[in-house]
C-alpha cells in the first residue's frame, strides 16, 4: 500500500507503476473517489455541526419559553436531518468503491528493474555452474523417481485429483534433507525459526498483499473465516502486525512450512511430474528492517546470496534474473527469481524468487519503528525461498542421475541422509 497523500502528489508515476507491471488501474478513478469521500466527509461534518448548534439554540428557546421561535428551528434541524440522510449513504458507497479500488493500487518499482511485459523479458544477471550434457539417454524425475521408488504420482492423483502426488522411503528422506539443510543455512546467517499457523484470517492475507488480488489462489477452509496460506510470507510478516518493532538489526525469521495454492489459471501448464503441484514444502526467509531504500536493497543481495549458497552446495546449476515489471505482482518493488537447470525441461525453472517489498507490506500491516528522531516509520519488508520442495527433487535427481540410474547425493546433503553417498536403484 502506498500513502495516500503520496498518491495524490505522485499520480503520473504511480499511473506508470500500474502500466508497467500490466494493472488496469485507472488513477484517475482513484483521485475522482478520493475527492468524493473527503468533500463528503466535509459536507457532513459541517452539517452535524450546524444541526448541533441549531438543537442547542432550541434548548434554550424551549429553557426560555419561545416555542414559535424553538419549533421554526426544529423546522431547520428536519431539513439538515433530511441532508444528512442524503449524504450519509452516499459517504458509505464513495468510502468502499475508494477502498476497494486503493487495495489494487501498485507499489512502486525500483528505478533498475527491467521494464517487461511477462518472464520472457526477464533479464539474466549471473550464470553459476555447467549444465550437464549426458553421454546417455537421461531420465526424467518421474522415471527416476519409479525406478527408486521416491515419488508416486498416479496415486497422488487417484486419491486427491490431478498436481497431487506421494514422496516415499528414501524421496521423503531427501524432501526433509532438503529443508533441514536450508534451516541450517539460515540459522548460520542469525535467522530465527519460527513454526507458523497454516491457517490465516483474511485480514492476514490482505495485509500482506495476497488479498484481494490473489485470492483466487487461496483455499478457503468451509464453514470458517480461515485460509490456507499459500506461503509463510504471510505468517512471519503478521507476526508483527500493528507493532512497533527494533530495527537496529533487521529482523530475519525463517519457517519451514507446508504450502497451498490452488494454481487457478496455470490450467494445461506445467502438468507433468512435481514442478506445479497444489500443496509444497518451503523454507522461507523474511526480513523486517529499517525504511531505508538502500538498506533494504542490500537485504535483497543478501538474501539472494542466501539461496545462492544453498543451490551450491546442492551442486546445481543455475542462474539470476532480474525479473521485469511486467511478471512482479502487485506489492513488489524489486525481485530476484534463481532458475535451476532442469534438464527433462531443457531449460531453466524458477526454484527461488527474492523481493523487496519497501514499504507496501509493513505499511498495510501497520508494522513500524522509531527512527533516530523518534518518529515512527514504516519498515521495509523482504522475502526469500530457501528452498521450496518437491520442485527442486526435480534439478536434484535430474542434474545428478548417473547412467545406471543411480543418483549420487551432493556432499553438503549427506549428513542429513544418515550419510548416504548415492541412491542405488531398487532391485
Ligand atoms: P513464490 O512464493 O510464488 O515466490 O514461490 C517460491 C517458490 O515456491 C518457487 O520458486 C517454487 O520453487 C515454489 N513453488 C511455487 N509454487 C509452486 C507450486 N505450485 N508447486 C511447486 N512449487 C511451487
Amino acid at each position: 500500500m502506498l500513502d495516500m497523500k503520496w498518491i495524490r502528489d505522485h499520480a503520473d508515476d504511480v499511473q506508470k507503476a500500474a502500466v508497467n507491471k500490466g494493472m488496469a488501474l485507472q488513477v484517475d478513478d482513484l483521485l475522482w473517489l478520493d475527492r468524493e469521500r473527503r468533500e463528503l466527509q466535509v459536507n457532513i461534518e459541517e452539517l452535524r455541526a450546524a444541526r448541533n448548534t441549531l438543537s442547542n439554540a432550541i434548548a434554550e428557546l424551549v429553557k426560555e419559553q419561545r416555542y414559535e421561535e424553538a419549533n421554526r428551528i426544529k423546522d431547520e434541524v428536519r431539513e439538515r436531518n433530511g441532508q444528512l440522510a442524503l449524504l450519509e449513504p452516499r459517504l458509505r458507497i464513495a468510502r468502499q468503491a475508494f477502498d476497494e479500488l486503493y487495495a489494487l493500487v501498485p507499489n512502486m518499482i525500483s528505478p533498475d528493474t527491467p521494464v517487461g511485459k511477462s518472464d520472457r523479458d526477464n533479464v539474466e544477471v549471473k550464470r553459476v555452474g555447467e549444465a550437464p550434457s549426458f553421454p546417455f539417454a537421461a531420465r526424467d524425475h518421474i522415471q527416476l523417481g519409479e525406478l527408486h521408488g521416491l515419488i508416486d504420482t498416479q496415486r497422488g492423483v487417484k486419491v486427491s485429483g490431478s498436481r497431487f502426488y506421494y514422496l516415499k522411503g528414501t524421496g521423503v528422506l531427501l524432501h526433509r534433507a532438503v529443508q533441514a539443510l536450508a534451516l541450517d543455512v539460515l540459522l548460520q546467517q542469525g535467522f530465527t525459526p519460527l513454526d507458523v499457523p497454516l491457517m490465516v484470517r483474511p485480514e492476514a492475507m490482505r495485509n500482506t498483499g495476497f488479498f484481494p488480488l490473489g485470492q483466487d489462489q487461496t483455499y478457503r477452509l468451509a464453514d470458517s473465516d480461515h485460509y490456507l496460506i499459500g506461503t509463510s510470507e504471510v505468517s512471519l510478516i503478521s507476526y508483527y502486525g500493528n507493532e512497533v518493532v527494533e530495527v537496529d538489526e533487521p529482523i530475519k525469521l525463517a519457517a519451514a512450512s507446508m504450502c497451498f495454492r490452488s494454481e487457478v489459471g496455470s490450467a494445461g501448464r506445467d502438468v507433468h511430474g512435481l514442478y506445479r503441484v497444489h500443496q509444497f514444502a518451503k523454507v522461507e526467509q523474511v526480513v523486517i528492517c529499517r525504511g531505508d531504500t538502500a538498506h533494504s536493497d542490500a537485504l535483497l543481495e543478501e538474501i539472494t546470496g542466501h539461496a545462492e549458497t544453498l543451490l551450491q552446495r546442492l551442486e546445481l546449476p543455475y542462474r539470476r534474473m532480474a525479473v521485469c515489471t511486467g511478471d512482479m505482482s502487485q506489492k513488489t518493488y524489486k525481485q530476484y527469481d534463481l532458475e535451476t537447470w532442469m534438464p527433462s525441461r531443457g531449460e531453466y525453472g524458477e526454484t527461488h524468487s527474492s523481493s523487496n517489498l519497501h514499504e507496501f507490506q509493513a505499511r498495510r500491516s501497520n508494522i513500524r519503528y522509531r527512527d533516530e528522531s523518534g518518529e515512527l516509520r514504516f519498515c521495509h519488508t523482504l522475502n526469500n525461498t530457501a528452498v521450496a520442495s518437491p520442485r527442486i527433487l526435480i534439478p536434484l535427481l535430474e542434474n545428478h542421475q548417473q547412467e545406471d540410474g543411480s543418483i549420487t547425493i551432493p556432499a553438503a546433503l549427506q549428513p542429513y541422509m544418515n550419510g548416504m553417498k548415492v541412491l542405488e536403484p531398487s532391485a
